[in-house]
């Protein structure tokens, strides 16, 4: 398919076709089942180690600790339902977890699920109007009865950065009195206070800290986030250009899981069935890519050419914009319509609209977030910002990749200047 002007990379950041030459040929030489015991599974095997490492190094975790998985939906999955299941099944209280309400369905459905079938007490915390959360209502919010807690880097429809490793980090220096690298004991003392006082060391020892890093990864530096109170984090394959249908879970060491699939001594016993090779393979290779020493100057470039989409669309009447210009994802715009030029001022040309006119000239958007567009539901994501139910369904995401030129940004904001 050729690809006009694709600007959905948030759903699916596309394979290049120099990846898929590097993919193809790799495949020509045979890739089998790493499990084998033949040239072809040894070399399948040898594969798999590499873009384990690979993927540590991008990541700066230890490979020991990754688990490939089919994507981040089961990798939230599999954190949520490993931990929370097997601690449901032996409190003598009800537990409870944090979250925020603005999470990816793949973390709210399986907390909801066990809120349902178990009785999981959950806390939903809410951003503030500009799509940002706030560190105070997450530890506010821990109760001794807290097991999991589960907080996005960045959230993929708006684009903007949580506090995940401020959360984090004051969870590490509360459960061990170690100040994390680069972090202010005074910093961290201040912060800790809105922990409740009844909040012991050992009980935040053993509350989970999950965090759902698939679209951070590869657009923001790991230590922007990263911490040493994280204990598992998601990252997907498709959202930096490898394969759909590859994931990994990084568990931090010591932490342990109930296995979501059983049937197989895959990743040591951590999750049964034959991986996905080939689409392990891209993920090494998008990897790489990441790790070339001009990753940062793409990201600035592709950030600038952001800016100057935001600052078009900030000047347009019709638009009001649901993303911010600072500590938010460098390729990610949304916006919600409210009329265009040609409705006098009746406001019945709505996001769908725009949508299929953008499609017709071959400008590739999406509406809120795929998994949820074509449902034509108003997006939670705007909703849980305060957006009415209005700007909530006519919403347009526009997300960028490094590979985007800036007259491809040009002819969009040409045809929004004119058309909206
Ligand atoms: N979390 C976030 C924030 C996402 O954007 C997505 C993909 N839309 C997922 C989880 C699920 O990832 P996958 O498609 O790999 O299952």
């Amino acid at each position: 398919m050729h690809l006009k002007v694709y600007l959905d990379h948030n759903a699916t950041s596309p394979a290049t076709a120099s990846h898929l030459a590097d993919l193809f040929e790799i495949i020509n030489q045979g890739l089998g089942n790493p499990s084998s015991p033949h040239e072809i599974g040894r070399n399948s095997s040898v594969a798999l180690t590499k873009t384990r490492k690979l993927l540590a190094k991008a990541l700066e975790v230890d490979e020991g600790t990754l688990i490939f998985t089919s994507g981040a939906t089961e990798s939230n999955n599999m954190a949520i339902m490993g931990v929370c299941r097997p601690l449901l099944a032996n409190y003598g209280f009800t537990p409870h977890a944090i979250t925020s309400s603005f999470e990816h369905a793949s973390v709210l459905e399986p907390l909801e699920f066990l809120q349902r079938s178990s009785n999981l007490n959950i806390s939903f915390i809410n951003p503030c109007h500009n799509g940002f959360t706030n560190l105070e209502n997450f530890l506010k919010s821990i109760t001794p009865q807290t097991i999991f807690l589960s907080l996005m880097v960045a959230n993929n429809e708006v684009g903007t950065l949580q506090p995940v490793k401020d959360l984090g980090d004051v969870l590490h220096y509360k459960r061990w009195g170690i100040v994390p690298n680069g972090c202010n004991r005074e910093q961290l003392d201040e912060q800790s206070k809105h922990i409740p006082g009844e909040i012991s060391s050992e009980m935040l020892q053993k509350i989970h800290f999950h965090v759902d890093a698939v679209q951070a990864f590869g657009k923001i530096p790991t230590a922007y986030w990263n911490s040493p109170g994280i204990d598992s984090f998601s990252v997907s394959g498709h959202k930096i250009g490898a394969l759909s249908g590859v994931g990994a879970l990084h568990l931090k060491k010591g932490r342990k899981l109930e296995h979501l699939l059983l049937g197989g001594a895959q990743e040591k016993n951590r999750r049964a069935g034959t991986e996905n090779i080939a689409g392990i393979v891209s993920f090494g290779l998008a990897c790489q890519e990441l790790l070339s020493p001009e990753w940062q100057n793409r990201i600035l470039k592709m950030n600038n050419l952001r800016m100057e989409l935001y600052n078009t669309l900030s000047n347009i009447p019709n638009i009001i914009l649901n993303s911010t210009s600072t500590n938010s994802l460098p390729n990610t715009i949304n916006i919600s319509i409210a009329g265009n030029k040609h409705d006098n001022n009746l406001q019945t040309f709505n996001g769908e609209d725009l949508l299929l006119e953008l499609d017709l000239k071959g400008f590739y958007a999406s509406s809120g977030s795929a998994c949820s567009s074509g449902a034509n539901k108003p997006s939670h994501v705007l909703k849980a910002m305060g957006r009415s139910n209005q700007q909530a369904q006519n919403a347009i995401r526009f997300s960028l990749s490094v590979n985007t030129q800036e007259e491809d940004i040009k002819k969009l904001i040409d045809f929004l200047n004119s058309f909206i």
